[in-house]
């Protein structure tokens, strides 16, 4: 629908645009964003509304748009501005960011969250140094740390967010009761929002905890209060929702933390003879730990670490992190290729869920295991090598790709030849595969079931042919790396 306005919608109109300029500018100077946003024309207008009624953010958004069809309903004359009857991108962009301001206290998380650090800060200290705790106890709070852990990791994460493999029944109940005992929200919230964080990585507005909103927010304060990035319609989770246990966790969450973590771990310590001290330890001391090395890896994993695979979002592999994280620090893998069950993809890299999923796949509990194939790891790789290198090269040459800077020295443009050189062939490598790529799944609808086979073995040469080159490339890129002292990763 299209309406003629008059001289007020104009005006509103210029607000607006001087809003999103103002906005934009505030962008920029991250903090100081918030209040920027408040000065703004436009923002005083959704403000009024607000004050009168503190609704949710797509309120918020609903509240500019009659505000503006009210405008259009009392103007009579027309005039030389074309309006749509709707918010241009730009100003729901500002009223999303201003429902980010104004996102309302999350009390039961936000309590939950800010309580249990401090309180283990305080009386664990206190209790160690009057108590006796004994080795029984001690065995349960690294036993419980241990199930929590993985049960988010290969339970939560790789199993249920992105299907990467097919568990028994007993395990994937087991890692769910190990889940509620974590406390990071029901199956339905937690795949939810981390299906929502793959898709919209990095997006300020949707990715619910965004690095691009700094580590504060990335690493906690998303669950501190009610923003719109984290309103979860669960559209994304079909295949979760049908399933009847995981209704039954998410219709009784609460119960079911208080289950798992009181009355559990309270009678793991009576069968011990602590309950107290079995309660502090494998219970909140446990609990505190295990929450805020997940929630590194949507913080800090996404500021702190290399980038091999891709450099298209933030996420970074990191080693360090994926000691206490149970093999998730590979972080930068992971966002590319998140259906496969590793994270950690070579065989040196330390990932414990991988193992744990790969021994179960073993002994008959877990199937169906996801994986990428070797060639196309090392193709991406290989890929982000060139592009760093490519990187280096423009920085020191002008736009016809000549090195401007006589004092470079020899090695410098020794380099780029051999990047180029090696660049046209790697091209050539990769067009080649995915011609071979696209004759495989010709074959295969052409060939009966039967035959299958022997087409797969007919072209199985011709893959090796593929990876040998790639991985020739990759040791040709590395060599030319290594003789300018530059790094292959970063
Ligand atoms: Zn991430
Ligand atoms: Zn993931």
């Amino acid at each position: 629908m299209q309406i003629r306005n008059g001289s007020l919608l104009s005006s509103l109109r210029a607000v607006g645009r001087k809003s999103v300029h103002g906005a934009h500018k505030a962008f920029h100077s991250g903090k100081k964003v918030a209040d920027a946003l408040t000065r703004l024309p436009l923002v005083e207008l959704i403000n009024k509304q607000l004050n009168s009624d503190s609704s949710a953010p797509s309120a918020t958004i609903k509240t500019v748009k009659d505000e503006r069809q009210k405008s259009t309903d009392l103007s009579t004359h027309s005039a030389d501005v074309t309006f749509e009857g709707s918010l241009t991108a730009e100003e729901e962009q500002l009223a999303k960011e201003l429902a980010f301001k104004r996102a309302p206290i999350n009390w039961v998380p936000a309590a939950f969250l800010v309580a249990t650090p401090i309180a283990a800060a305080l009386i664990t200290p206190w209790y160690l140094a009057t108590h006796k705790v004994s080795a029984p106890v001690w065995l349960t709070f690294a036993a419980v740390g241990v199930w929590t852990g993985l049960s988010i990791t290969a339970g939560y994460h790789r199993l249920m967010s992105h299907r990467a493999y097919k568990a028994h029944p007993v395990v994937r109940n087991f890692f769910l009761v190990g889940a509620t005992l974590a406390v990071q929200g029901s199956a339905f919230d937690w795949c939810s929002g981390h299906r929502t964080h793959h898709r919209h990585v990095d997006d300020r507005m949707d990715d619910p905890y965004s690095a691009k909103r700094g580590f504060w927010f990335s690493h906690i304060g998303w669950m501190l209060r009610n923003y719109p990035s984290g309103n979860f319609d669960y559209k994304n989770i079909p295949d979760l929702t049908k399933d009847k246990v995981l209704q039954i966790q998410h219709k009784y969450y609460g119960a079911w933390v208080v289950v798992a973590n009181v009355g559990l771990i309270g009678a793991i310590g009576w069968l011990i003879g602590d309950v107290w001290g079995t309660l502090l330890l494998a219970g909140l001391v446990r609990l505190v730990i295990n929450h805020h090395f997940t929630f590194f890896i949507n913080s800090l994993c996404h500021m702190v670490g290399t980038r091999p695979y891709t450099d298209t979002n933030t996420a970074r592999d990191n080693f360090l992190l994926a000691i206490p994280t149970w093999g998730e620090g590979y972080h930068n893998y992971h966002h590319f290729f998140q259906y496969d069950y590793r994270n950690g993809v070579k065989w040196w890299q330390y990932d414990p869920t991988k193992w744990l999923i790969a021994a179960l796949a073993k002994v008959g509990l877990a199937s169906d295991l996801r994986t990428v194939d070797d060639t196309t790891i090392k193709h991406a790789e290989v890929n982000m090598m060139f592009k760093r290198a490519q990187n280096k090269i423009a920085k020191i040459s002008n736009d016809e790709g000549l090195i401007t800077d006589s004092n470079l020295s020899r090695s410098l443009q020794n380099f780029r030849d051999r990047v180029h050189f090696e660049y046209q062939l790697f091209n050539d490598t990769v067009k080649e595969w995915q011609a071979l790529k696209a004759k495989t799944i010709q074959l295969k609808k052409e060939q009966f079931a039967e035959r299958l086979h022997e087409a797969d073995e007919a072209l199985k040469d011709q893959y090796q042919m593929i990876e040998k080159r790639i991985l020739e490339h990759n040791h040709n890129l590395k060599q030319a790396f290594k003789e300018i002292s530059f790094k292959t990763a970063g």
